[in-house]
């Protein structure tokens, strides 16, 4: 069941690169896998998945730990493949666990953060890849700098840039739902366009991480190369 929904999900991230005229290769899935259990990531780890995507501190953290505690024992060949993305809200004194014990963190969203997480990494990891979260969509709930305040993010950019063990890779966003392809696309374009404004000052970036299990093909369409797909690969979540 799992690893046939996983293939599908492959398969439909293949085929959008080949309608939307990108290198099959230049979308990367993240496997969102809040609220499921440790036996189903290991299920996608027999299927070759390596990147997860986790929201809530603790669960994650007590699951990285069960994972990599079980792959040593019967996998060890995948330990040093599993990648663990932290793509939940962010809380400032909650930065230690995810300078710890995770690789990426997709919502950072001020410099006080980005510098707490600079002097909590761990000198013996490389560094925390890191995108900046943006509000795309301009709710006020959501989280995320304003897409209208270009400059604020161009200098928070600058000053994340400087920080040594952090390594700041792109953009992230997380729009309004929309069910119509025309309108989810609007806020990944304002993304892009956001994205190719920030790598003209000089910043080497790679990552545009957007779309989700319901508006993945407006997010490839609009230059995606990260999707953050969870109920398509394992299901409705009981909780969330
Ligand atoms: C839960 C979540 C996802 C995955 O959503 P699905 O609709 O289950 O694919 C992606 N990104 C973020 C930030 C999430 O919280």
């Amino acid at each position: 069941m799992l690893a046939e929904q996983l293939q599908h999900v492959k398969q439909q991230i293949q085929l959008l690169c080949h309608r939307y005229q990108r290198p099959a290769e230049s979308v990367q899935l993240l496997a969102v896998s809040k609220t499921q259990s440790f036996e189903k990531i290991l299920q996608a780890i027999e299927q070759g998945q390596f990147a997860f995507g986790e929201n809530y501190l603790q669960e994650a953290v007590e699951k990285i730990q069960q994972i990599r505690a079980i792959l040593q024992q019967e996998n060890p060949q995948f330990v040093d493949k599993v990648q663990w993305h932290f793509i939940g809200a962010l809380q400032s004194n909650k930065t230690r666990p995810i300078a710890e014990h995770f690789d990426w963190l997709h919502s950072l969203e001020t410099l006080k953060q980005a510098e707490r997480l600079n002097m909590q990494r761990p000198a013996h990891l490389a560094p925390l890849n890191v995108c900046i979260q943006v509000n795309s969509s301009g709710e006020q709930q959501k989280s995320g700098i304003a897409l209208t305040d270009v400059e604020q993010l161009k200098q928070l950019a600058q000053q994340i840039s400087q920080l040594p063990r952090l390594k700041l890779r792109g953009l992230m966003t997380l729009p309004a739902p929309e069910t119509e392809l025309s309108r989810q696309r609007i806020p990944f374009c304002h993304l892009k366009n956001l994205f190719e404004q920030l790598k003209q000052t000089g910043l080497t970036l790679d990552t545009l991480s957007m779309g989700m299990s319901s508006d993945m093909e407006a997010a490839i369409a609009e230059g995606a190369t990260i999707v953050r797909i969870g109920t398509a690969i394992f299901g409705q979540r009981n909780y969330d």
